[in-house]
């Protein structure tokens, strides 16, 4: 052991095979942890599943003292600190959950050095103590670094604002010797430059690291039947896996939970309505148990890092991009197949622009809301590479069409749909005249020629576009309604979702703008899965011999038997990331199991064993 390279990256690679079994760093991890190590700031900017925890947990233990990490997601730190405990890291926290004696003894731990990593909520920061005591610590073994974590939560124009968080600006006017790193997975260039300059880290070095996901499939489709058609792509794509359920409403989560669990699907539903007791207990059981399904508002969600979460699906039209983009994001952080689901109709664009009409604020506060809504519809109407147009959004340029995406499988036709359009919009004129404002239902009605009571009541049928619009049915109808709406062709004109014109409606009418349009597909193909290719599939397992196959799901169930003896979420024993690793390496003996990606030195003394033994069938 004489020629040893003592640079601190050499270090920390050690650590990293060591502790958590790792090879080496990815992407820009080595580049942050370096600039951690050697003791200057680092903002770090990294989508979700980019692995950002590494990037203060490493420097945590190749530097003297102790690692304090602040993150707003209390709910989320004795998870955290097991996880880590499994890896043998000496880890604690401290926050309000805590009772005094568990507090009394990790300040202990802590002033006794015996701490590599220390969770802190950010409003322990306000009390006195807390701060007495980061001094003491300070003046004996010492801080290793400041990890802050969702960093954009200082963002007063974010959606994620904690005003905890302003209070950060304390770390290091107070322990200015003390490195620190933030770390955030909000992408947009207005998010960044406000963390950079509230946390006061412009001269710290910035990474920001490319925000393509590529191992989640985006997938857009028409609305009608919501629930079963959660129902059929959970079928035909993800039985048994684990994912979330997007709704906008309380009342809509309850809905579709026991609509899912009817179906024999196991879901639970989170939303702020329930109460606190269920909604820790939901999400314990989230985090612990294999293949469940979250229904839930955006109240649940971040900070979730379950790697194995292989589908969001959204019932409702998120507010912006970036939402949709972090909510998706929640899927597949251990790099495997996974899908982001989203089902958008015609009520939705009406719901939010009637939400931004009825939004208080000032005109600029609606046009702000207004533009990030037109953005996402902008998605959801595109024909062209989702995921290039994602990028886009947050400045990344496109690399060409993905390829995995519906847009690039399956791409959409467009055709020219300006003469439905004219009959549509000069409906809403004929009405308008007769100072009449309809909903797009009664306005399909009355295209289709049909005498419903209302048409006949009104004297509709009268009307010279009465049943002008035969060449549609009405799933065409709804489409054509939507995409005109989407594009600001139409407007929402009050409360009731009644539709006007907008000033850009005009050119269309008089016919100096074409309007192409969306083909709207078929209803949705059921897609069988691996006997179509598994194309289709997001699958774990999808390119396992049958007999590799059979290793993982046994591998599976030893891994819920042995967290669940342990009381911790499975993928703290495991990830499916190393069970698919085992399952095709095979190994026979503690070496080869040793070799393979994720297996630590910890883990190995503790789990070598018996998955030695489930590997060799016993
Ligand atoms: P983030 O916090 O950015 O969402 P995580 O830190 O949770 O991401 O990491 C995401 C996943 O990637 C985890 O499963 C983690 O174990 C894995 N990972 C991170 N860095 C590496 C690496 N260098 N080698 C192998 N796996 C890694
Ligand atoms: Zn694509």
């Amino acid at each position: 052991m004489s020629a040893v390279d003592h640079s601190p990256l050499t270090a920390a690679r050690e650590t990293l095979r060591r502790v958590w079994g790792h090879d080496d760093f990815r992407g820009d991890q080595a580049a942050i942890i370096e600039e951690v190590v050697a003791g200057r700031d680092a903002l770090v900017l990294m989508p979700t599943g980019g692995g950002k925890s590494l990037c203060y947990q490493v420097p945590s233990l190749v530097r003297e003292g102790t690692g304090v990490v602040i993150s707003p997601l209390i709910a989320l730190m004795a998870d955290q600190v097991d996880a880590l405990s499994a890896l043998g890291v000496r880890a604690g926290f401290l926050n309000s959950t805590q009772l005094p004696h568990e507090r009394a003894g990790t300040e202990q731990a802590l002033l006794a050095g015996e701490l590599d990593l220390l969770y802190l909520a950010p409003e322990r920061l306000r009390v006195p103590d807390t701060l007495a005591l980061l001094d003491r610590v300070t003046s004996g073994g010492g801080l290793a670094l400041f990890a802050i974590d969702e960093a954009h939560c200082v963002s007063q124009w974010g959606h994620d604002f904690r005003p905890d968080y302003l209070g950060l600006s304390i770390l290091h006017e107070r322990w200015p010797e003390v490195p620190r790193i933030a770390l955030t997975a909000t992408a947009t260039q207005a998010t960044r430059r406000e963390v950079a300059t509230r946390l006061q880290l412009e001269d710290a070095r910035h990474f920001v690291a490319d925000f393509d996901r590529p191992n989640i499939r985006y997938r857009i489709v028409a609305k009608d039947s919501p629930q079963q058609q959660l129902l059929a792509f959970l079928r035909a794509e993800h039985e048994g896996d684990a994912g979330i359920v997007y709704c906008l409403s309380r009342a809509s989560v309850e809905r579709v939970a026991t609509f899912l669990t009817r179906q024999g699907i196991p879901a639970l539903p989170y939303h702020a309505g329930l109460d606190r007791g269920v909604r820790a207990e939901h999400q314990s059981r989230f985090l612990r148990e294999d293949g469940l399904v979250m229904v839930a508002t955006i109240a649940f969600g971040m900070g979730i890092d379950k790697p194995d979460v292989r589908f969001v699906a959204h019932l409702d039209l998120p507010k912006s991009v970036e939402g949709y983009y972090q909510e998706t994001g929640r899927a597949g952080r251990d790099g495997l197949p996974s899908t982001a689901w989203l089902a958008y109709g015609l009520a939705d664009v009406v719901q939010h622009r009637k939400m931004i009409a009825a939004s208080e604020g000032d005109a600029a506060h609606r046009r702000n809301l207004g533009r990030h809504l037109d953005a996402i519809l902008a998605l959801c109407e595109t024909v062209t590479c989702r995921r290039e147009q994602l990028l886009a959004y947050f400045g990344q340029p496109g690399t060409g069409p993905c390829g995995n995406c519906d847009t690039c499988l399956e791409p959409p036709t467009t055709w020219d749909g300006t003469i439905p359009a004219q009959k549509l919009l000069s409906t809403i004129v004929r009405l308008d005249r007769r100072g009449q404002r309809y909903g797009a239902g009664h306005l399909v009605d009355i295209l289709l020629g049909r005498e419903t009571d209302r048409v006949r009541s009104l004297g509709h049928a009268d009307l010279t576009t009465f049943g002008i619009g035969t060449e549609l049915d009405e799933r065409g109808w709804r489409g054509v309604a939507r995409q005109l709406l989407a594009a600001g062709l139409v407007g929402v004109e009050d409360d009731y979702g009644t539709l006007g014109l907008t000033e850009e409606s005009g050119a269309v009418l008089r016919g100096e703008r074409s309007v192409p349009l969306r083909q709207e597909p078929e209803r949705e193909r059921r897609r069988s899965s691996r006997s179509s290719g598994g194309r289709a599939r997001a699958d774990v397992t999808a390119d396992l011999t049958p007999e590799e196959t059979a290793l993982f799901e046994r591998l599976r169930a030893w891994r819920a038997a042995t967290a669940k003896e342990a009381g911790v979420p499975a993928y703290v024993v495991f990830h499916d990331a190393t069970l698919r690793a085992i399952a095709t390496a095979a190994p026979t003996t503690t070496a080869e199991l040793g070799a393979i990606s994720g297996i630590g030195a910890a883990k190995l003394d503790r789990y070598g064993p018996g998955v030695l033994a489930t590997v060799a069938g016993e």
